[in-house]
């Protein structure tokens, strides 16, 4: 029977807590997956209490799973065989901002958005945007994205540095401060995306970008999903470079109308933003834009230029998860997250929208990226509906690899998409269990995560 006391000999009895409510708290992200408790949370302050609560956690063979915000969408932190959860809520300072670097070093907690206030001063942001209240860490472990990644691209494009805790508690600095580096195997890049199985980071030295002086933003109603999804190609192809292209599906925008009270057009939607230096440069481009939404049959074009035009058009984007939610209570979401190629993109949606016919489904996406979330609210208690929507999921991911896809364009693979990692990386596959087993024999990273 392992001692869990003996942690308050490294950490303050403040920051060791095998309380029933905060146990609870940690069992569970924003997913459907069932809760699992640790056994205890800790809250480190700085890398070498990390790494002191990682060797102990060794010599007693107890799991130790990395918190940052709990949002996940795949039950990525829940610590499916207990242990430790070592939450990074209070290792949250911006240790420095180098504005003529664009660069900026942080703790694992911070959460990017109070991050960029804090740039804004600086005319500097981080752009990866994944919505919620997320941590670096989280970010950084999941490879998050968002609404911005058409123009800027994910978490892994911004790592420069981490300095990450491993297994046996070692503690490595991997990466550099230079903008280019062809100087050995990218390692800030292994440990990104990999959900703290094979390291927790307890630091990060981010690449920024200057802040956009001005905006346009665009909100066009098509009469088919596949006006709409076609017009995102053409776009692209026009060499227009959207800061943001997301699709909302009808049915996304007759909940938002009901839960918030809109009267919005109910039809398949494109929200569109441009950033760049002149008013008269983007009034020009929106002029473009729109000649391209028109050719494809638009039914309606609403648009603006500045920030508070951009945030009246994309206020609904931000509200659509929560829309949703509200409007189906007691259910659960189930969120699929393909992403294909751009060119595949019309022909995805369509088969998507198909196979979810029967069941209560909303699509939506940041088209422009060619990742598509076709959001189910259903039952998990529910065995026989829930099979159904366990059976879509599996249709809909082997479609996207059959177009070369990926089973998960940002939420990353979690409890709920180990069983596509086969089937997608094939004998890959192989090589991720050897840096697995090299870098954490014992599996005591998150285990119970990526690999079934
Ligand atoms: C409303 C809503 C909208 C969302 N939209 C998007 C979106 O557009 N794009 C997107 O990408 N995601 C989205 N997400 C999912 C989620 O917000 C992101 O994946 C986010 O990056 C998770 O951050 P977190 O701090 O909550 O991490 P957590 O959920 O706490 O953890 C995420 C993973 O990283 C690991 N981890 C956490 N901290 C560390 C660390 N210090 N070191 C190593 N590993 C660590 C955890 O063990 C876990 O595996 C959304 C979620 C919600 C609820």
């Amino acid at each position: 029977m392992t001692d869990f006391s003996e942690l308050k000999a490294i950490l303050d009895e403040r920051r060791v807590s095998s309380g029933e409510s905060v146990r609870h708290l940690h069992s569970h992200d924003e997913s459907f997956h069932a809760p699992s408790l640790p056994d205890v949370v800790v809250w480190p302050h700085t890398t070498e209490e990390a790494s002191r609560l990682v060797r102990w956690a060794r010599e007693k063979r107890v799991p130790v799973t990395a918190w940052g915000a709990g949002t996940s969408l795949e039950g990525n932190p829940i610590p499916v065989r207990g242990g430790m959860v070592m939450d990074f809520n209070e290792m949250n300072r911006i240790i420095a901002v180098r504005p003529e670097d664009f660069q900026a070093d942080v703790q694992a907690g911070v959460i990017y958005k109070e991050l960029n206030k804090r740039l804004a001063r600086d005319g500097l942001f981080f752009p990866p945007d994944p919505g919620a209240a997320a941590t670096i860490g989280g970010m950084i472990g999941n490879n998050a994205s968002g609404i911005r990644s058409v123009r800027y691209g994910a978490t892994k494009d911004y790592v420069m540095r981490l300095t990450v805790v491993l297994p046996d508690g070692e503690v490595i600095h991997a990466g550099n401060r230079a903008r280019k580096s062809s100087s050995g195997y990218n390692l800030p890049a292994l440990f990104t995306g990999s959900e703290g199985t094979l390291g927790i980071i307890t630091e990060a030295t981010l690449k920024l970008a200057g802040l956009p002086v001005n905006f346009m933003a665009v909100r066009a109603t098509f009469p088919t999903v596949l006006n709409a999804t076609t017009t995102v190609y053409q776009i692209m192809r026009a060499g227009l470079a959207p800061a943001a292209m997301e699709f909302l599906d009808a049915n996304v925008v007759r909940v938002l109308n009901a839960d918030r009270d809109l009267t919005l057009e109910e039809n398949p939607t494109l929200l569109m933003e441009f950033s760049g230096y002149s008013r008269q440069g983007l009034a020009e481009e929106m002029a473009f834009v729109e000649e391209i939404c028109q050719q494809n049959g638009a039914l309606s074009i609403d648009r603006g230029i500045g920030a508070e035009e951009r945030a009246r058009l994309w206020e609904i984007r931000h509200q659509t998860y929560e829309s949703i939610k509200r409007y189906h209570t007691g259910l659960s979401p189930l969120i699929m997250d393909v992403a294909v190629p751009l060119s595949r993109y019309s022909e995805m949606v369509d088969f998507s929208k198909n196979e979810v016919r029967d069941l209560t489904a909303y699509l939506f996406g940041h088209a422009g990226d060619g990742n598509i979330h076709v959001h189910v609210m259903d039952d998990p208690q529910d065995a026989k509906r829930w099979a159904r929507v366990e059976e879509a999921t599996r249709s809909i991911v082997m479609k996207a690899l059959e177009f070369e896809g990926t089973c998960t364009g940002e939420h990353g693979i979690g409890i709920g998409k180990s069983r596509f990692m086969e089937t997608e990386h094939g004998a890959s596959l192989m090589l991720m269990k050897r840096l697995k087993a090299l870098l954490d024999p014992e599996n005591l990273f998150n285990p119970g995560k990526f690999f079934l």
